[in-house]
């Protein structure tokens, strides 16, 4: 096949995978530059100490991510394994089972009038009878307040609003949740959650790309490489980026026709790339950092695969044990549980390796206070991101990706999936679609 133009894509999470994919197919010659030793980016892996890989961050898929099974069936010719999982609120040291319609109408902490209004608030909400003008007004926490009233508030959605997204519930519009519930509740087979994962996780399906990427020819993936400057070049209409090498500290150049930029837009905008003298920018958005604790547990905790945490005196917000959705069979045996906070990056500082672990430990025995904690847990890994999620509040603007399309520059990244949730699926969306419009 006859190579077209040469692109440049910088960042190898599953946004610049995707991108990279598609391109390839359609013909282009593609740089992959990725700053870590792996690609993958939050889909990541670390080795537990039997050996078996396992998510830093848990991952499970949706029935509807079209995107990712497209992916999975080509490289790995499956389907994620999809199953019903179930779920809870722990609550004044309970766990209340939170599965669909039985469970709201057991839930003993609000009465039959609170339960059929949250019925109707749910509706609402994840249909489109809501207009954007309302769902963009309104904060996350006074629009649910408002739909769902008091006790459902605080005994049920203040508790996941806060673990999401801490101090800034009053700060985000009321559309994200609009989009979540669509996505759940479509996610639900015969009225039960179903969800799904990659057998042997997603870093097998990372490794057939990697292996795909290496073996065209058309394609040079250059992981451990920064991207030093960037310079447009007009006479030649084409974009010469200095590129460093960590793994030999070599610095080399790279003469492409286009440059797509699928990590945060403060990447981009430090490169102070000119454009006759001037620096052209992106709107930059702020993160919420992520602290994952993933628990080797050498027996089961909980009966449940996803709880979560309403109780003020648990630093986490969540406990989900992922052998509930995978079976031990997936890790050698091993129960795996993860623990996981959001914190908004500007108004908390980052805590060490040893306070995450003292954490952990604390709200373990607050959470399973029958269980020998001690001696049940295996080993702790700790992940933590800067970059987990874009904090989208009134003030978010996606990045505007096309603003410098005529100087061969794109900027495409996770504010672009708004009102949207972030995920694998929807990263990979992204980047197959800025593929498409960028030829
Ligand atoms: C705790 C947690 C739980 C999650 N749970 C789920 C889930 O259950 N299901 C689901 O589908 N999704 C989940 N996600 C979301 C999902 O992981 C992300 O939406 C998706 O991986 C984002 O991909 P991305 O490529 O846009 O960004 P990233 O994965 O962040 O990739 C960006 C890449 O750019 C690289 N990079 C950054 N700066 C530079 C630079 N200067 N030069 C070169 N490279 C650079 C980074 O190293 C990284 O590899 C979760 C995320 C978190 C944090």
């Amino acid at each position: 096949m006859k190579i077209k133009k040469s692109i440049a894509i910088i960042g190898g999470g599953y946004t610049g995978i995707g991108a990279a994919i598609k391109l390839l197919d359609d013909g282009y010659e593609i740089y992959l530059i990725e700053k870590l030793d792996f690609i993958g980016g939050l889909g990541h892996t670390l080795t537990l100490s039997n050996g078996f890989q396992c998510e830093s961050y848990y991952h499970h898929f949706f029935t509807k991510d079209k995107y990712l099974l497209d992916l999975s069936r080509r490289f790995l010719n499956l389907k994620p394994s999809f199953v019903n999982t179930k779920m809870a609120i722990f609550q004044n040291g309970t766990n209340y089972p939170w599965n669909g319609l039985n469970d709201l109408f057991r839930f003993p902490l609000i009465n039959i009038f609170q339960k059929i209004r949250f019925i109707f608030a749910t509706v609402l909400l994840s249909s489109s009878f809501l207009k954007p003008n309302i769902l963009d007004k309104e904060s996350l926490s006074s629009g649910m307040l408002k739909l769902y009233g008091k006790k459902c508030f605080r005994y049920i959605w203040e508790p996941i609003l806060r673990g999401k997204f801490g101090e800034k519930s009053f700060d985000i519009p009321l559309r994200w949740m609009s989009g979540r519930l669509k996505q759940r509740l479509e996610s639900r087979v015969n009225g039960k959650e179903t969800l799904g994962f990659i057998p042997g996780s997603i870093q097998k399906l990372t490794n057939k790309v990697e292996k795909h990427l290496n073996k065209s020819e058309n394609s040079f993936l250059l992981k451990e490489t920064i991207v030093k400057s960037l310079a447009i070049d007009h006479k030649s209409q084409s974009i010469i980026i200095k590129i460093n090498s960590k793994k030999n500290n070599s610095i080399k150049e790279l003469k492409v026709d286009k440059v797509l930029f699928t990590t945060p837009s403060s990447v981009a905008n430090n490169l102070k790339i000119k454009d006759s003298n001037k620096n052209i920018s992106w709107n930059n958005h702020k993160y919420f950092r992520a602290y994952c604790i993933l628990l080797e547990l050498r027996e089961s905790l909980s009966d449940f695969y996803w709880t979560n945490i309403n109780d003020k005196n648990i630093f986490f917000c969540g406990y989900i044990e992922q052998t509930q959705l995978t079976g031990t069979e997936e890790y050698g045996g091993y129960h795996i549980g993860y623990l996981t906070k959001y914190v908004s990056k500007d108004q908390n500082k980052l805590l060490s390796k040893k306070k995450l672990i003292e954490l952990s430990y604390q709200s373990l025995y607050k959470l399973f206070p029958n269980r020998d904690i001690d001696s049940i847990i295996n080993n702790i890994h700790v992940s933590k991101s800067n970059f987990a999620q874009v904090v989208n509040d009134f003030n978010f603007r996606k990045v505007d990706t096309y603003k410098y399309a005529r100087k061969n520059i794109y900027v495409v990244n996770m504010s672009n999936l708004y009102p949207k949730e972030r995920s694998i699926n929807n990263a990979i969306e992204i980047g197959v679609n800025i593929a498409r419009k960028i030829k």
